[in-house]
């Protein structure tokens, strides 16, 4: 439920309203705006009735919120977030490009992609320096030194970069470095690791499950949310399906939902969707004219080297070119990319 104040409604006014819910055991959850100041009571209880707030001095109005999902949920917050990230901003009129390898593997590998994703337009570098992979024996990622590296790589050429977090310990020491944590597909409801982001005032691209359905995904985000971390981003990166053509199966459909029941910016993962290079480019001008707020791109300087992910890596070349039509699309949409 959100109690909207009056535009006139007095600082002791709205403190009594929020003394009341704090008082029936809810959380509650201030937001003012320019016009209006409204107070969100959020929490599991009894139900409220909503009576006992309307005769209040000060309250205009009482809206329920339906869905299980409240902070995230625009019925909650009607503008749509913009999340900044060194200064880029997601969710705006800009679509923001986000590219580099699957893993941090060295230094040069890291440089090279940095300074090609940079100079076709890209805004943040990604690379994993903790990889969350299927096979224990496969490689785990360069950990803090991957770290040192991506963010070198970044300021150099001016990118903000995300890297996965993957475990609550790691959070503080990943957030040092970067500026986008990234929570994979595979911890999406890692609750620990979730309320550990969300006390943290990083922005973070939270990815859907490999499983999940939009209401978990967006209840996950709600964990972030309710711990006090208003600056999630959702990506979209592909559900599991019958089909084998693709790694996965992009739920493009998922972009205008979520679009519709959250104020929260949305991206998409092509690479991860597809699996397959030459897929990536048609599914990466859909997600735009589908209305994603942001693509993440794999690109490698040598896939066939890659140690992760290099049969979905675009070349650098094949990166410029696609990016060229990604910003026609962009426009057409009614959106600057770059
Ligand atoms: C990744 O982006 O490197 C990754 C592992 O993706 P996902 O969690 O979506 O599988
Ligand atoms: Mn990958």
């Amino acid at each position: 439920m959100i109690v909207v104040m009056k535009s006139e409604a007095t600082v002791k006014e709205t403190s009594a309203v929020i003394k009341k819910i704090q008082v029936m055991g809810y959380k509650p959850h201030l937001s003012s705006g320019e016009q209006k100041t409204i107070v969100g009571m959020v929490g599991n209880g009894e139900k409220v009735d909503p009576d006992e707030f309307q005769a209040m001095s000060g309250v205009e109005s009482i809206v329920p919120i339906l869905v299980p999902f409240k902070l995230v949920s625009r019925e909650f917050k009607k503008e749509s977030t913009i999340v900044a990230l060194n200064g880029t901003k997601v969710g705006g009129n800009e679509l923001i490009v986000m590219a580099g390898p699957c893993a941090v593997e060295s230094r040069d590998q890291i440089m090279k992609s940095a300074e090609a994703v940079a100079k076709a337009g890209a805004k943040v570098l990604r690379g994993g320096a903790f990889k969350p992979r299927t096979s224990p024996y496969s490689f785990q990622g360069m950990r803090e030194e991957g770290l040192k590296i991506l963010r070198e790589a970044g300021d150099q050429f001016g990118l903000a970069i995300v890297t996965e977090v993957i475990s609550p310990d790691t959070v503080d020491l990943v957030a040092s470095y970067a500026h986008v944590l990234q929570i994979g597909a595979r911890n999406m409801q890692n609750y620990s690791l979730l309320e550990a982001v969300g006390k943290t005032t990083k922005a973070v691209l939270l990815k859907r499950g490999l499983m999940s359905t939009i209401e978990e995904w967006l209840m996950s985000a709600e964990y972030i949310l309710s711990n006090g971390n208003p600056n999630v981003m959702l990506c979209e990166r592909g559900i599991r399906s019958f089909e084998k053509y693709t790694r996965n199966t992009l739920d493009i459909s998922a972009v205008p939902i979520v679009k519709e029941l959250s104020h929260l910016p949305v991206v998409v993962d092509p690479s991860h969707a597809t699996g397959k290079r030459n897929l990536v480019g048609a599914v990466s001008k859909g997600a735009v004219a589908a209305g994603a707020d942001g693509l993440i791109i794999e690109v490698h300087p040598n896939p066939e080297e890659a140690m992760s992910d290099g049969p979905q890596s675009l070349y650098p070349h094949q990166f410029a070119d696609l990016m060229l039509e990604i910003k026609n699309i962009a426009n057409a949409v009614g959106r600057t990319c770059g």
